[in-house]
């Protein structure tokens, strides 16, 4: 029989899980909090339960593991770089950031991905599968459990498209965000997207209170479609139509991320099409200067050059920021630590 994944039942699917077999549904805040608060990974630990009740459990349920099998420390600014590996041999990586304002980490959505955009190593091997909503919890308990710190805010920017991976990321969302459980409030929560349109729109109707991010690294359809070959499914107006929606049904101010690649997206050209885009919007453009990785020779701008894209874009009344490098000593850019590690098995 195929046992059930215990850990990614909201709290109400619990107790009725739990009338199921015969207990009281009393119980299932009691497991409920063992997974959720006390971030157990075994039913041996839950030890408020009967030992027959844990036998019964164990018969017909499982605990995805999540295990670490390397941690990077970064001596420059304390980012822990992870690499956890799944009950079937896969492994994803996530980011401990910690910033003045707490602790942000981000987490994969997907083993691999499928979306191919040009400068990412995180879809050079393809999508493997998606990630089980317990599985996107696992990164963030196992953290929180190994730093024996608070985690408060949450970012799906690792690996993966997560909508691409839509069902288990809302639900993902609805259990991390869940008052029994860690209880992150939806606002300390952001997710990227390189822009699937129905999906961005499903998503605005889930009444979350969470941020979008939208990857738009080009400011034409054209340019696009040079970097990501999802432009070339949805035409960038569609996907601005998609985050205009977003904004008006949840009121969430868009933020929208754009990798700066030499000679590619960073001309004066492309600031003032970006401005064309971003002046209508009540929006917030994050730079990320191109993290080079070896298998594509794309190149940063210079930091001079990243200031001056900015300031042009700042002057234009763009509320705009250059994502700071965290743990440039480590394995930095999205997916080089999962990378390395596939390469050499
Ligand atoms: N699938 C999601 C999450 C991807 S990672 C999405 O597409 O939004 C988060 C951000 O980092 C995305 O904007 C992604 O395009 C960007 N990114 C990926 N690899 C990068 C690299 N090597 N340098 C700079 N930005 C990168």
């Amino acid at each position: 029989m195929n046992k059930k994944d215990i850990k990614s039942f909201t709290f109400d699917e619990l107790k009725i899980e739990m009338e199921g077999i015969g207990e009281k549904s009393f119980r299932a805040k009691q497991i409920y909090e063992w997974l959720h608060v006390k971030l157990v990974d075994s039913f041996e630990e839950m030890t408020n339960l009967s030992k027959g009740l844990r036998e019964r459990m164990e018969a017909v349920y499982r605990i995805p593991s999540v295990s670490m099998l390397e941690r990077q420390i970064s001596k420059i600014d304390g980012t822990n770089k992870f690499l956890f590996q799944l009950e079937d041999g896969h492994v994803v990586e996530s980011v401990l950031m910690r910033y003045k304002h707490g602790n942000s980490v981000c987490i994969s959505s997907q083993v691999g991905c499928r979306m191919g955009c040009k400068f990412c190593a995180s879809t050079i091997g393809g999508l493997e599968r998606n990630l089980l909503p317990s599985e996107m919890l696992g990164e963030i308990y196992q953290i929180q459990k190994i730093s024996g710190e608070r985690v408060s805010n949450i970012v799906i920017m690792g690996t993966g498209e997560p909508l691409d991976n839509y069902d288990n990321f809302v639900r993902f969302i609805r259990l991390l965000t869940d008052e029994n459980g860690l209880n992150i409030s939806q606002r300390n929560v952001t997710v990227s997207t390189c822009g699937i349109v129905p999906n961005m729109k499903r998503l605005a109707e889930e009444k979350l209170q969470i941020t979008l991010a939208l990857s738009l690294h080009g400011s034409t359809q054209e340019k696009r479609k040079t970097l990501m070959p999802v432009a070339n499914k949805y035409e960038l107006s569609e996907v601005l139509e998609a985050c205009d929606y977003y904004f008006e049904k949840t009121g969430r101010r868009i933020t929208f991320e754009y990798s700066l690649v030499h000679g590619v997206n960073d001309r004066d050209e492309d600031a003032n099409e970006l401005i064309g885009i971003l002046k209508p919007r009540n929006c917030h453009l994050n730079l990320i200067p191109v993290n080079p990785i070896k298998e594509r020779n794309f190149e940063k701008p210079s930091r001079k050059s990243a200031e001056n894209f900015k300031n042009k874009l700042e002057k234009s009344g763009i509320n705009v920021t250059i994502r700071r490098e965290m743990g440039s000593d480590i394995d930095g850019a999205c997916g080089q630590l999962r990378r390395r590690y596939v390469e050499t098995k």
